[in-house]
């Protein structure tokens, strides 16, 4: 199987770890916090993770983040699970929750007091934010409780851990350097109290650690070896790694874990963070977290993508580290590279008007076999039955032509897709000036396999035979939002400001041929000359457009 990732720094990190390192074994660890879906970001950070691993024989754990206590974590855990096996990554046993290590943090946390290196501090959030005691550049934080006498703060800890503070009231500090031009290294806060219930611990805890101080200790325990990591944990690094060296967890070689960040993936009209796409899901702008306009793996799914194209587009972007914008037509050209080999052919029709063979049989019906992959033969056919009365897609014919137009027009021929010429005769209207049904005469010479078909015809349609074709819903869709660089967005501006309102295109009414009434939810096609599309897994007979069948991305930039 080819590399899930390609070669990038990280493994030049790798490589000089175990070199000096005999022994080690790569294991890495992807922890996704359980506050909302998985979207195609974390997709990135999931490759990086299991694909780093993978390509070093290691391992990769899977870890609930959840030291952050939310009520609405545990629909989302499960979720997470699915997304991730479907794209095809294993974690085999090594599931874990941040906070089944609660009892550890706790314990790390008061041997650090009883060591000097916390302290519990009485400032308030208030005061935090206050130049007093935050400090700024040129002036040192200020914590009166500093010095307080170790007996107390593991006193005060303790009585934390009862409940007997309202929340706010106290935090445990790390004892670093108040003076540091890093201000993450200012003294900060590892422990805080929060009534909140936690969705696996229930009202055991009313102390949280924080994440700085958690996810060093969860990477610790479980001797991961390499804690991959998105940019912006970089000026993080300096805590992870003074949390490590300072609490105590045998088992792992000095300097180890070892945090890397790489950039992080972002893609235009698109963005990727949880709390903008909670956000779409309870105003009801989306039809869920599985809208299939949604940068979620689920949303991605429902719409038609599979986890193969979304790992090759994973793989085309590479791992940098410096942050970059992806052109979202990239990704849409892994997909429909794949679907224009994977996808059988078949024929809809979204705006259909009638059309009407003069000299064909009234009571006659045949059928012709036209195949399901032009490329690959053996792909087999699919009868599709043609009689008198047909339908033809609208944008198919124009009254007035504009210059090469080859397709049905007054008094021209066009060849219906594997099946006779014809030629346009009456076109009748209704009141309203629409098209009532257009009038053809055929040549019944030819036809699709007949040795006499000679005739050289610049246009071909395609057309569905009106009493056997199916009704159907399609659904179109543009960008969700119009933002092309979302890191861009004005101060003063909101995600929401952005939204396309043209993202979604429902169209009613549509005819697909009798074939696809064996479709099953996420089967996929190419609707010939309209794009691919998905059989829709939560509506009845509803195809989504996964993309359209050209690619507008200057190959050049590719
Ligand atoms: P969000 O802002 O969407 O909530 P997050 O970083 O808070 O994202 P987590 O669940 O904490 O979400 O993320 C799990 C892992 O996925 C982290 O290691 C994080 O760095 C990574 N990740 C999240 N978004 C991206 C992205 N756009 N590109 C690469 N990695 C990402
Ligand atoms: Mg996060």
């Amino acid at each position: 199987m080819e590399e899930i990732i390609s070669k990038n720094f990280i493994q030049d990190f790798m490589d000089e770890d175990l070199a000096a390192n005999p022994g080690m074994k790569v294991h890495t660890r992807f922890p996704p916090e359980p506050n909302g879906h998985l979207h195609i970001g974390h997709c990135k950070a999931l490759c990086v993770d299991f694909g780093m691993a993978k390509k070093y024989n290691g391992l990769c754990n899977l870890r609930m983040d959840d030291t952050n206590p939310a009520k609405e974590d545990t629909e989302y855990v499960d979720a997470i699970k699915e997304d991730i096996k479907w794209l095809g990554f294993d974690w085999d046993d090594r599931f874990f929750y941040g906070s089944d290590y609660f009892e550890k943090d706790y314990e790390l946390a008061v041997d650090l007091i009883k060591r000097g290196l916390a302290y519990v501090c009485e400032l308030s959030a208030e005061d935090f934010r206050n130049p007093k005691y935050c400090g700024d550049l040129t002036h040192p934080a200020v914590s009166p409780w500093r010095d307080r006498p170790v007996e107390e703060s593991l006193d005060l800890f303790a009585r934390m851990r009862n409940g007997e503070f309202p929340e706010g009231k106290y935090t445990v500090r790390a004892k670093i350097d108040l003076a540091s031009g890093n201000f993450c290294m200012r003294d900060p806060v590892i422990y805080r109290i929060k009534y909140v219930e936690h969705h696996r611990q229930g009202t055991k805890w009313c102390i949280f650690p924080m994440y700085d101080f958690a996810h060093p200790i969860q990477d610790a325990l479980e001797h991961i070896t390499h804690s991959l990591c998105s940019l912006e944990y970089e000026i993080h690094r300096p805590l992870y790694n003074w949390v490590r060296d300072n609490v105590n967890i045998p088992g792992n070689p000095v300097g180890f874990p070892r945090q890397i960040e790489f950039a992080r993936l972002n893609i235009t009209y698109t963005v990727l963070s949880k709390r903008f796409l909670r956000g779409l899901v309870e105003g009801g702008v989306v039809d869920g977290w599985d809208d299939p306009r949604m940068p979620t793996l689920c949303g991605l799914r429902r719409r038609g993508y599979t986890g193969s194209s979304i790992l090759e587009f994973i793989s085309r972007t590479g791992v940098a580290k410096s942050d970059s914008l992806v052109d979202i037509r990239q990704l849409e050209a892994c997909i429909r590279d794949e679907l224009n080999e994977t996808a059988d052919r078949r024929i809809a029709i979204a705006h259909p008007i009638k059309l009407i063979v003069d000299n064909y049989p009234e009571d006659k019906t045949e059928t012709f076999d036209l195949p399901n992959h032009p490329q690959y033969p053996e792909r087999g056919t699919r009868a599709v039955p043609f009689c008198r009365e047909l339908f033809i897609d609208a944008d198919d014919f124009a009254e007035v032509p504009p210059p090469k137009f080859f397709r049905l027009k007054p008094e021209g021929e066009v060849r219906l897709m594997g099946a006779y010429i014809i030629k346009c005769g009456e076109i009748v209207k209704n009141a309203d000036g629409t098209i009532k049904e257009i009038h053809v005469t055929a040549d019944l010479e030819t036809g699709n396999g007949n040795p006499v078909d000679g005739r050289k015809i610049k246009g071909t349609i395609h057309w569905l035979s009106a009493k056997d074709a199916l009704d159907t819903t399609l659904h179109l869709y543009e960008n969700l939002t119009t933002l092309e660089n979302p890191a861009d967005k004005p101060e003063g501006k909101e995600y929401t400001d952005y939204i396309n309102p043209n993202s979604l295109t429902v169209v009613t009414g549509a005819k697909i041929e009798p074939s696809l009434a064996s479709a099953k939810a996420g089967d996929k096609f190419q609707f010939v000359r309209f794009g691919y599309f998905c059989k829709d897994s939560k509506l009845d007979n509803t195809f989504n457009r996964v993309v359209g069948l050209k690619d507008s991305f200057p190959k050049s930039e590719q």
